[in-house]
Parts: structure tokens; sequence; C-alpha cells
């Protein structure tokens, strides 16, 4: 466990040779209704905790990365039990490593979190009934128009946290050249 920072939540997978626990609620809550997360659940949907990965703290286990297809066609990583093969997290190509989205699921108590919003409900199941008042997109959302405002400044502080890792490895040119792309990131998405 790392520094006294309190736990929100703790989890595993079945066989209880990984375990891990959250030292934080997430910064959205995320029910997918898309087709890959139908298929990669073999459910009717995917609840996912987003959360910045270093407030995934590892209990016990080390999980195996399994590289997996995803609707971008970038791959994500899919965080498994090397023994019992449960997934326990997504990583994907385009927040990097710095997100991981948390099964809801494998926490203990998983009635903990509730989705925040419904997302890609042009592909929901049929049967399935968003509750009255929830909010739900047909597709993807704006973060600027649905985070909180404390997630927004968690991200704003992971961002600078990612640039400063950076910057002790790539050159200046690709530091400005990354430097411009994250503002044209910036200017289409908030
Ligand atoms: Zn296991
Ligand atoms: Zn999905």
């Amino acid at each position: 466990m790392s520094e006294a920072q309190p736990s929100f939540a703790a989890g595993g997978c079945t066989c209880r040779a990984v375990r891990f626990s959250l030292t934080s609620r997430p910064l959205i809550v995320h029910c997918c209704h898309c087709r890959w997360c139908q298929r990669e659940s073999g459910a009717s949907f995917a609840l996912n905790a987003v959360i910045e990965a270093d407030r995934v703290v590892l209990v016990q286990g080390s999980p195996e990365l399994v590289m997996t297809p995803s609707n971008s066609g970038k791959g994500q990583k899919i965080a498994r039990c090397p023994a019992c093969r449960v997934a326990l997290w997504s990583t994907y190509a385009g927040a990097g490593d710095a997100l991981r989205f948390v099964r809801v699921g494998t926490l203990d108590d998983p009635d903990c979190l509730q989705p925040d919003i419904h997302i890609y409900t042009e592909s929901k199941q049929p049967w399935v009934v968003i509750p009255a008042g929830a909010r739900a997109v047909s597709q993807y959302y704006r973060r600027s128009e649905v985070w909180s405002a404390e997630s927004l400044a968690r991200r704003e502080r992971l961002l600078g946290l990612i640039k400063e890792s950076r910057s002790e490895v790539w050159s200046a040119e690709s530091l400005a050249r990354r430097e411009r792309l994250l503002g044209l990131i910036k200017e289409s998405r908030s």
C-alpha cells in the first residue's frame, strides 16, 4: 500500500489471487452499452469506474495485461488475474496508462458505485430500461459538460504529471509537438 490515503473501496478477482483497492472515488462511472462491452462482458453492458492509475493500489498478486482489440482500432490492455483470468480493469490507447477503467463488478461492494452516465445507448439491448432521469447519450459526450468540477481538476493534474514524466526522456522538439497536440485535443473536446 502507498501512503496513508484512506481506501474508498476494495476489490479483486474470483480466486482472490489479485486484490486491489481504490484510494478515492473515481472520476466518473460509465455504464457502456456498446457492442464491444456487451461482447467482452458476455452481458448487456459494462459498468466502468474511470480513475487515475495511481489511485488503484495493488494489494496482492499481479494482473496480466492482455492486448485486446478495441472499437478505436488502437487496442486496449485488459488486466486479468493470471490464475482465474477474471478481468479487473482496462486501459485504452486514448488516455494511455494514466487512466484505468475499473470494472465495478470486481469491487467487494459493487453497489457503492452507480452509473453517472449511460453511453452508447444506440446499441442498448432492447429489454434494458434506463432509469427515468438518468443521464444517457446515444454515443459519447463532452467531458466538460458531464464531469464534476473536481474530476476536471483531477484530470488537469494528471495531464501535468504525464507531462512531467515525459520531460525527463523526450526531446525538446517531441515535447513541443506533444504540447501542440494536447492543445488541439483540448480545443476539440472541451
Ligand atoms: Zn483470480
Ligand atoms: Zn463500451
